[in-house]
């Protein structure tokens, strides 16, 4: 299989993780005999550096020609004292609507050698494998107005929820279609005993399920779904919900199982290309150091062979190396525990490539 994708480095470890990623590829190229073709683009506060801009038209073109988009992560301090509009996030925000990109998916699996870097008991824990749905482009985050006003000179505010019935259609049956493939449950989160937004998105969701009559279909509220995702994260499998309350559940989940420098994600549209990035950012603290985790970002990988070029073996053989190379007691600092030594990124890179 050939394939072209194109490598969006962007800032701080975001640069370094991302050299890693793409010897991952090259490995599974190499085993597998595929042949994926990197293109680099510009993006966040390294583009504006050199471009003055943290999206350059090149960067939008090289996306758009591509099969998919791999991310490193934007940002910097260096940059927080600019115009808005000229800030890394920008970057991010704007290859996002120019992609189209709705929905984002962010797995939380359990790691048997992590447990210890959880908050959670290990009985609670056991087993999860989780996968959260979040819409992108719609709700309060986009809703207009949003605004401060005065009123009968009373300070007051206004932010406003608004979807259309597509956006909402479009994400769930995503969410069905994935489910599909694996334990055939869908949660579906709203406040339907209070907003109007969640009583049509339970419709929806309903209208969706008729179609897929394997798949289970559960209505959960938003507070409940927060709470037992820590009492009990063992009874989801797809979790379904709006721009807002997905933001908020996905960090909530992204603790359970460890660290942030294990979780990857993808952001999908209708056709294409699929942007993948690890959750975390930047983290400009240990920039350079050669001391991050590549493991969200090479498990970013697994999931752009699987879910962008259908290799699921080639995902698979991803992340089995990544298991692998935890249950022989590789660990970088972030994910440290008694009686491991610290290994650099490079030399975890390392570890997963041979053993792959
Ligand atoms: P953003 O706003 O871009 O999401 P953030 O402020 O949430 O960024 P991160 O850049 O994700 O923060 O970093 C948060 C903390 O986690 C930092 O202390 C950082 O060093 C650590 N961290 C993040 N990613 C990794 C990683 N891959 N390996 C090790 N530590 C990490
Ligand atoms: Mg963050």
């Amino acid at each position: 299989m050939k394939k072209r994708i194109a490598v969006l480095p962007g800032d701080g470890i975001g640069k370094e993780v991302t050299r890693g990623a793409v010897d991952i590829l090259n490995a599974i190229g190499e085993r597998f005999g595929h042949q994926f073709y990197f293109s680099y683009g510009k993006i966040g506060g390294s583009a504006f550096e050199s471009e003055g801009t943290p999206l350059p038209d090149e960067t939008i073109e090289l996306c758009k020609e591509s099969d998919a988009v791999l991310l490193g992560a934007v940002g910097g301090p260096q940059w927080d004292r600019l115009p808005v509009h000229l800030r890394p996030e920008q970057g991010l925000l704007k290859i996002r609507k120019e992609l189209n990109l709705y929905a984002n998916l962010r797995p939380t699996n359990y790691y048997e050698s992590l447990v210890e870097s959880s908050p959670l008991r290990k009985e609670v824990i056991e087993g999860v494998d989780m996968l959260i749905v979040r819409e992108l482009t719609g709700g309060l985050y986009f809703g207009k107005p949003s605004e401060r006003s005065q009123q009968d000179g009373k300070d007051v505010v206004v932010d406003t929820l608004f979807y259309q019935r597509a956006e909402m259609y479009r994400v769930i049956k995503l969410a069905f279609e994935v489910a599909k493939g694996r334990k055939k449950k869908v949660t579906s989160v709203d406040k339907a005993n209070v907003l109007e937004s969640s009583r049509m998105w339970r419709e929806v969701a309903e209208e969706v399920s008729a179609q897929y009559p394997d798949v289970e279909l559960e209505h959960m509220l938003v507070d409940n779904a927060a709470m037992q995702m820590i009492k009990n994260p063992k009874r989801f499998d797809v979790v379904v919900t709006e721009n807002m309350f997905g933001d908020i559940l996905s960090d909530e989940a992204s603790v359970l199982t460890g660290s942030l420098g294990m979780l990857p994600s993808a952001s999908l549209s209708e056709n294409g290309p699929y942007l993948y990035e690890p959750i975390h950012g930047s983290a400009p603290d240990i920039e350079g150091k050669n001391i991050a985790n590549p493991l969200a970002m090479i498990l970013s990988v697994a999931m752009m062979l699987r879910t962008s070029f259908g290799l699921e073996e080639e995902a698979e053989a991803v992340e089995n190396a990544v298991n692998e190379v935890l249950n022989a007691g590789y660990r970088t600092q972030d994910i440290l525990s008694f009686g491991n030594r610290a290994v650099s990124t490079n030399e975890m890179v390392a570890e997963v490539k041979a053993t792959i």
